[in-house]
């Protein structure tokens, strides 16, 4: 396997330190809000890696943290904590809100065929963890306390921005952007391990630790969950391009300088997601969320296909128009492969098997060029080799990319019968606001007899097809 890494800033050969065996960790969602489909485009890709390392033949054994502490709003502990602030907007506790959006988090992975990773720990079942590494970091003279926080000093570290490859004068303008400064800090780009004193005195969630009442900062989770879970030589660390800095560049530091020796080999990001206006985020332009795709009337699977035609280190362009191009195509190989279904003959030619198999593991070893993974599976359709081989391999790919290409539900919604659902929910809701709850409920009954089943969730109406 090839993958472009980060650290040294080109493609490399990916060995992992214990022979078959891969330790992967991914950074999870703050569970303060829904994701954005842009969050979602790098947990697609991380599936993508995880399941192209099976395939291939390694072993993942793989952990993802859920962030319910800790991070504020700025990635540079400045601004509110995301948790209380999505806690005051919705009137609920802080745990409610976590259990609230970790569930919505994992509805949507379902969706999207996202494997759920074999750990995923919450950062506040942790919190001893991160102590022991902050005491360890203070002894040690990584760490000082000053106006009863516990900071990372930076200028311990020779190469603190490794991962980056800024110049440190760029970093910092970057992180001060718009940003009151912390003036318990020694050097501008320190950064806090530990919380006893922050302007949030609301703060719903404190622990003991020898600092006092408090809780820990945003990145000493991660480097806490991942050295507890795969221990203190990791494989591959992966997340969005937005985590290189000061994320990730502040779990090196501290894991690194907590454990004596390198910590991670190799560390993969994917992408932005952007939008016409620049940058997909939650506070800019319309909340692109997966639940809205859907009331639009897009199968999650369409998401997943338009994700896997651009390489993961591209950014995407995401606009209705480009979706539906990508639905087109998805809807035609559909129907290609429902053909090859209803015409199957031959048997499994093995030989066959083979050269299309390497040229599919080819194209995730270079790289995890999905596209190139896609091209593959369309020669395959176009080939002269019968049908049975045909769809061995289908479903041998369909282990990697998840596509549901031997599923046919989605396949059969065609235009007309999405223009007949979305009419009758639209004039259902219109019954429900008008109180008309009979007809309402007679809509519903009668799309369900047609074997449709509508739910009403908090973004709207969806629905499902049996
Ligand atoms: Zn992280």
């Amino acid at each position: 396997m090839n993958l472009y890494n980060t650290l040294t800033r080109k493609i490399e050969k990916f060995i992992p330190n214990n022979d078959k065996e891969v330790k992967m960790y991914t950074c999870g969602p703050t569970v303060y809000h829904y994701a954005h489909i842009g969050n979602l485009r790098s947990y697609i890709m991380e599936d993508v890696l995880e399941k192209a390392l099976n395939y291939i033949g390694y072993d993942v054994i793989r952990c993802m943290n859920i962030t319910d502490v800790g991070h504020l709003s700025s990635d540079s502990d400045t601004g509110e904590d995301k948790m209380l602030k999505g806690a005051k907007r919705e009137h609920k506790t802080v745990m409610e809100i976590a259990d609230m959006y970790t569930k919505a988090f994992f509805d949507d992975c379902k969706k999207l065929n996202i494997k759920k990773p074999q750990y995923v720990i919450k950062a506040t079942d942790f919190i001893d963890k991160y102590i022991n590494i902050i005491k360890t970091l203070l002894e040690k003279n990584y760490a000082y306390i000053s106006n009863g926080n516990v900071y990372f000093d930076v200028t311990k570290l020779k190469d603190y921005y490794s991962l980056t490859n800024h110049k440190e004068d760029e970093m910092v303008v970057g992180v001060r952007e718009g940003v009151e400064e912390d003036l318990g800090k020694k050097n501008q780009s320190d950064f806090v391990l530990w919380f006893t004193k922050s302007k949030f005195e609301d703060q719903e969630l404190k622990w003991e630790s020898p600092w006092g009442l408090g809780y820990p900062g945003w990145h000493i989770e991660c480097s806490g969950i991942s050295i507890s879970i795969l221990g203190e030589y990791l494989d591959i660390h992966c997340g969005g391009v937005d985590n290189i800095f000061p994320h990730h560049t502040n779990e090196i530091a501290q894991s690194e300088s907590y454990l004596g020796h390198k910590w991670c080999n190799y560390w993969f990001h994917i992408e932005h997601l952007n939008d016409e206006s620049g940058k997909m985020s939650k506070s800019k332009g319309e909340f692109l969320t997966l639940s809205l795709l859907e009331e639009k009337g897009y199968n999650p699977i369409f998401y997943r296909f338009f994700c896997l035609q651009s390489h993961y280190r591209k950014q995407l362009l995401f606009s209705y128009d480009i979706l539906d191009s990508s639905v087109n195509t998805y809807k035609k190989l559909k129907s290609k492969i429902k053909t090859i279904k209803e015409n199957k003959s031959g048997s499994i030619d093995y030989e066959k098997v083979k050269i299309y198999k390497d040229k599919f593991v080819n194209s995730l070893e270079n790289d995890l060029n999905t596209s190139l993974a896609l091209t593959t599976l369309y020669d395959v359709l176009k080939s002269d080799i019968n049908n049975a081989t045909k769809l061995y391999l289908i479903e041998d790919f369909d282990k990697v990319l998840s596509l549901d290409l031997l599923k046919e539900d989605i396949v059969n919604i065609d235009d007309e019968l999405l223009k007949y659902i979305n009419e009758k929910i639209e004039i259902r809701k219109k019954a429900k606001e008008n109180k008309d709850y009979e007809l309402s409920d007679k809509i519903r009954d009668e799309l369900l007899e047609k074997g449709i089943i509508i739910k009403d969730t908090k973004e709207g109406t969806i629905f499902e097809i049996k």
